[in-house]
C-alpha cells in the first residue's frame, strides 16, 4: 500500500514535472520566489490526485475491492490515502505561507514585481479560489484529524465524514481556476480535466447517497431470536434474492438505526431472499437494535462485500481458522455452507480444517457451532481464554506438522489478529496464508 501511494505522488509528480513550460526549472535555480510557485503548484497538483484517489476508494466499487482484497481492505487504502493527501495538503499550505511570514519577519525579501499592475493581475475568480482553497483546507486537515483520533465517537466521525465530498467540490474549483493557463495543453492539463472529471462524479454520487445504491436490498426482519450475552440472531426476507459467497458480510439498517453498519452473514443459502445475522451489543446503536429489535421490522440491506470469502489463493491442503467472540459469524455461514456440500456433493476438494473458537463454554452460539462442525466434518478446538490462558500461534499450529502448507483464516478481535499475524511473519510463514477480516472501518 506505501509502495503504491507513493508510486501515485511521485507519478502525479512527474507529470507535473514534465508539463512545465521550458527553461522553468531553470529559472527555479535562479529564483526563490519562482522555485516556491512552482513547488506550491506541484505538491497542490499532487495532493489533489491523492484526494481523487480517496473520493474513488469511497465508493465501495465491486473492481476494486476485487484488486484490493475486500472492502476492509479498500477501506485502509482509503484511509492511507487521505492521510497521504492530507499531509500533501499541508505542504502545498506550508510553501505558500512560510514565505510570507519570513518576508513579514524581515527574514526574507519579498519578490521584485514588474509592473504594479502585476499585483492586480489576480482575477476576482482566482482570489475567490485563493480563499475557498484556503478555508476549505483547514476545514479538511480539520475532518482528517477528526477521522484518525479514535477518542472521537464513531458517531462523529462518520457524520463528518460525509462533508467530505463538498469540500472536495470546493478544492476541485480552487486547483481548477488556480492551473496556470499555459498547462491546460499539456499532460499535467490533460490529467487534470481527467481526475477533476472523477472526482467530481465520486463526490456527486456520495452527496446523493448512491454510494452501493446498486446492491441495496429492502425487507424485513422475518425471525429473530434474543441469546444469552446481548446478542440476538436475526433473520430478513428481502424482497428480491441476493447472491454472496459464504464469510462475505453487508451493512443493515433497520428501521430506527441511525446508521446502516456491517454484519457479517452468518448463514449460507447464498442466492436465496434470505439472510441471517448475529449481532452482539458492541456500541450504542447495536445495543439499542439488540434491545428493542423485533419481528416485521423494516430493514435495508446493502451488499454483498468483503474477500473473507474462503476462496482459497492458493492449493493448501489444510485451512486453519481461528475465531474470536462474535467474529465467528462468516464461519457459521461457511460451516453451513460445507455441511451441506459434504451431504449433497461430497466435495472431496475441500481441505481439512481445524477450528479453534475461542469461547466460553456458555456461548450462545457455541451448540451451533459444534453441530455445524460435526456436520461438516471440521476439527473444531473450543478454547476458553480465562482457564487455558491467551490463545497463540504456537498453540494453534502444534496439530498442524507442515504449516507452510496450511492457510489460517481469522476472524475476532484486533489484538488477538495482531499477535497472531505478527507470529505468524515472524516464522516466516507466507504472508498471504494469512486471511483476516479487519473488522474496523476506522
Ligand atoms: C466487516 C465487518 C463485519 C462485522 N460483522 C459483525 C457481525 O457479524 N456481528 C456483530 O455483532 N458485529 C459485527 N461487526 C461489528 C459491528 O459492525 C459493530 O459492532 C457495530 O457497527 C457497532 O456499532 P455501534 O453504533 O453499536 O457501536 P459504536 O460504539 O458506535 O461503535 C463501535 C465500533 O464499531 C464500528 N462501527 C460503528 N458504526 C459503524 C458503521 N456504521 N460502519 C462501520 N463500522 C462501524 C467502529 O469501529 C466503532 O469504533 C462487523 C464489523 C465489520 C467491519
Amino acid at each position: 500500500m506505501k509502495k503504491w501511494i507513493t508510486g501515485l505522488s511521485l507519478a502525479a509528480a512527474a507529470i507535473w514535472l514534465v508539463s512545465l513550460p521550458e527553461g522553468t526549472l531553470a529559472q527555479c535555480a535562479a529564483n526563490f520566489w519562482m522555485t516556491r510557485k512552482q513547488a506550491t503548484l506541484a505538491s497542490g497538483f499532487v495532493a489533489y490526485v491523492l484526494m481523487v484517489a480517496v473520493m474513488v476508494l469511497a465508493l465501495r466499487l465491486s473492481w476494486v475491492e476485487q484488486k484490493l482484497g475486500g472492502l476492509d481492505q479498500a477501506y485502509r487504502w482509503h484511509k492511507w490515502a487521505g492521510i497521504a493527501a492530507a499531509a500533501t495538503m499541508f505542504v502545498h499550505w506550508m510553501m505558500e505561507q512560510a514565505p510570507k511570514w519570513l518576508v513579514h519577519g524581515g527574514l526574507l525579501t519579498p519578490p521584485v514585481r514588474k509592473h504594479a499592475a502585476e499585483k492586480m493581475a489576480s482575477s476576482d475568480w482566482m482570489l475567490l479560489a485563493h480563499t475557498t482553497g484556503e478555508i476549505f483546507g483547514y476545514v479538511m486537515l480539520f475532518l482528517v484529524a477528526v477521522a484518525v483520533l479514535k477518542k472521537i465517537p464513531y458517531q462523529w466521525f462518520r457524520r463528518s465524514h460525509k462533508l467530505f465530498a463538498l469540500v472536495f467540490l470546493a478544492v476541485a474549483f480552487h486547483s481548477v481556476a488556480l492551473v496556470p493557463a499555459n498547462l491546460w495543453l499539456t499532460p499535467a492539463g490533460v490529467a487534470m480535466v481527467v481526475v477533476t472529471l472523477i472526482g467530481v462524479l465520486a463526490s456527486v454520487v456520495a452527496l446523493f447517497g448512491k454510494i452501493g445504491g446498486a446492491r441495496r436490498y429492502r425487507g424485513t426482519a422475518s425471525a429473530l431470536q434474543r441469546l444469552p450475552g446481548e446478542l440476538i440472531d436475526v433473520t430478513c426476507t428481502l424482497e428480491k434474492p441476493v447472491s454472496y459467497l459464504p464469510g462475505q458480510f453487508a451493512f443493515a439498517r433497520f428501521e430506527g438505526m441511525k446508521d446502516a453498519h456491517p454484519f457479517s452473514i452468518s448463514s449460507a443459502n447464498t442466492i436465496g431472499n434470505k439472510v441471517r445475522f448475529c449481532i452482539k451489543a458492541l456500541g450504542d446503536d447495536t445495543r439499542r437494535l439488540v434491545g428493542t429489535l423485533c419481528e416485521g421490522v423494516a430493514v435495508e440491506i446493502e451488499g454483498p462485500y468483503g474477500r473473507f470469502n474462503f476462496v482459497r489463493g492458493g492449493k493448501t491442503p489444510k485451512e486453519v481458522w481461528v475465531a474470536g467472540g462474535v467474529g465467528v459469524t462468516p464461519f457459521l455461514a461457511r460451516l453451513e455452507h460445507l455441511a451441506r456440500t459434504q451431504e449433497t456433493l461430497e466435495d472431496k476438494t475441500i481441505p481439512a480444517v481445524e477450528f479453534y473458537y475461542c469461547s466460553q463454554q456458555d456461548n450462545a452460539l457455541l451448540q451451533r457451532v459444534e453441530r455445524l462442525c460435526r456436520q461438516a466434518g471440521v476439527t473444531l478446538h473450543v478454547f476458553d481464554e480465562t482457564r487455558q490462558g491467551s490463545l497463540t500461534l504456537e498453540k494453534i499450529l502444534q496439530n498442524t506438522k507442515t504449516p507452510a502448507h496450511a492457510e489460517l483464516w481469522f476472524c475476532g478481535p484486533r489484538g488477538l489478529g495482531d499477535a497472531l499475524q505478527n507470529a505468524w511473519r515472524a516464522m516466516g510463514l507466507p504472508l498471504q496464508q494469512f486471511r483476516r477480516e479487519h473488522f474496523e472501518m476506522r
